[in-house]
């Protein structure tokens, strides 16, 4: 089956059972302060979960463009490392408000993969929440029964609160939840070690593809929990990894969803992909992230120095750096694989097909800007290396501080030399230019806030800590 065909066949299937199919809403999030991007398909729901809206259509399914690279789910340093996680990806979802539970969800879950798609059913496992003793949760019985019904006892497995209670922030509708599980190791591997053991363990084939959360709670701002007025059932399933699973490929990036793009860049690139891990990385984050990208200028948000502005840019500048670096692109060369996405999406998400030589000149005029500081900070850390044999705290500042080098770009570059950076002067560099802020801010305008917490804020600047953790530095406006 196409991708094309796979997407078709989900909301075919859940037509079938009497669901209202609706558009994706767009990726950027206006009118709420908790959140910058939708990060789940039951995002646009939530009032409905909440009781705060009358439900029209109590079956709903979607495929729902989601972004995952801010707030609780960031997946953004994994991408392109590993091959199943994505900044953009489109989330299948079926919504029960206040209609069918557990029982239904189970079993449609089941046809569809194994009858519909034809998965095979030695390959799959799935998990119930254990239960947690600290919130007075129980262990969900109900789901446990009712997979008895499908799948061996011994492929039912236990999840902790982390894997098996999804909550959308700190705030909001959540509760316990079941995953579907696919073992893609080849049948070798497969006879020496268990799947059971595998899963949510983060083996790069085997992986999740589906999430069956049972809503039941409301998580209040205090972190307590209380009951919704009524049960639903709200499931996600990563689109690029069930056609990776139904075209039996070992990566997201092999299947028809990516590979137009791929092939595309490795052409440009004039580089093989599949050939060396560096530039097979840097492809899959290309191809990545134009899509990131692309569908959040078409829906709305230019890249910028703001807030979810500036998410965009970083996403941007990152794409642009792996193509500098590992693909040798020394020209703006992101913005040409615009058209080719807008084709792939066309009569999916024709948004960004309406928008598409708007989206491709935001993105080439970004690309220009950036490349001129790359350029001039590349050359500057080249001229250091001529005569050290490390990188030291105060160089590693200046590239960050003047030529808006994020720490793991310096790291990145120092290793393809073979030399470390010194991150602990790195980071005692960082806090005295902190500390510097801080007392900057008390006599200016007040003090410094991360996103989310106030809505009128203006970027100034971003801390890198222990470079893998970034701080985006905003002051009240
Ligand atoms: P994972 O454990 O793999 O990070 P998750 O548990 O965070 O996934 P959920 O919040 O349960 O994901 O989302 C529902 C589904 O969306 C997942 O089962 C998965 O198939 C898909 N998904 C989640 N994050 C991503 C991502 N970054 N890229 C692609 N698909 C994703
Ligand atoms: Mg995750
Ligand atoms: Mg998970
Ligand atoms: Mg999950």
């Amino acid at each position: 089956m196409t991708s094309r065909e796979i997407r078709e066949a989900y909301l075919n299937f859940f037509k079938s059972k009497s669901h209202h199919i609706v558009p994706s809403a767009p990726v950027v999030v206006k009118n709420d302060p908790t959140l910058m991007f939708t990060n789940a398909g039951m995002n646009q729901f939530k009032e409905l979960f909440l009781g705060e809206a009358t439900v029209k259509y109590p079956r709903i399914a979607d495929t729902q463009r989601c972004l995952r690279v801010s707030g609780k789910h960031n997946d953004l340093e994994e991408v392109g490392i590993d091959t199943y996680h994505h900044t953009l990806f489109e989330m299948l979802g079926n919504w029960s408000f206040g209609d069918y539970f557990k029982k239904d969800a189970i079993a449609w879950a089941w046809e569809l993969l194994t009858e519909v798609y034809q998965l095979d059913k030695d390959k799959l496992y799935v998990t119930i929440f254990e239960g947690d003793t600290s919130e007075g949760l129980e262990r969900d019985h109900e789901a446990f029964e009712l997979w008895k019904a499908h799948i061996g006892e011994d492929r039912i497995l236990l999840g902790n609160k982390k894997d098996n209670f999804w909550e959308m922030g700190d705030a909001g509708p959540c509760g316990p939840c079941s995953e579907i599980h696919y073992d893609m190791r080849q049948d070798a591997e497969r006879a020496t070690t268990r799947g059971q053991d595998l899963v949510n363990a983060d083996h790069p084939q085997v992986i999740e593809i589906w999430n069956l959360v049972f809503m039941q709670f409301n998580r209040l701002k205090s972190g307590n929990l209380e009951a919704l007025p009524a049960k639903h059932v709200d499931t996600g399933m990563g689109f690029e990894r069930l056609v990776r699973a139904i075209q039996g490929k070992s990566s997201n990036y092999d299947t028809d969803v990516f590979q137009p793009l791929i092939t595309y860049i490795a052409d440009k690139a004039n580089i093989e992909y599949g050939t060396d891990e560096k530039t097979d990385i840097a492809m899959r984050v290309l191809s990545d992230h134009i899509r990131a990208v692309s569908f959040a200028i078409a829906d709305g948000q230019l890249p910028s120095n703001n807030k979810a502005g500036y998410v965009i840019r970083r996403i941007l500048r990152r794409a642009v750096r792996y193509a500098y670096t590992f693909l040798n692109f020394r020209n703006p060369f992101f913005h040409e694989l615009v058209p080719l996405l807008a084709n792939q999406f066309k009569g999916v998400f024709d948004e960004l097909y309406q928008q598409q030589d708007f989206v491709e000149k935001v993105i080439l005029e970004e690309e220009i800007a950036f490349l001129r500081t790359l350029t001039t900070g590349i050359q500057r850390f080249e001229n250091y290396v001529t005569d050290h044999t490390s990188v030291d705290g105060d160089f590693a500042f200046e590239l960050f501080d003047t030529y808006g080098f994020p720490i793991d770009l310096t790291d990145l570059l120092a290793r393809e030399k073979g030399i470390s950076v010194d991150m602990e002067a790195f980071n005692a560099a960082l806090n005295v230019q902190k500390d510097r802020s801080r007392a900057a801010t008390v006599i200016d305008a007040g003090d410094w806030i991360m996103v989310g917490e106030e809505a009128d804020v203006e970027f100034v600047g971003y801390d890198v800590l222990k470079a893998k953790t970034e701080i985006i530095k905003y002051r009240k406006v």
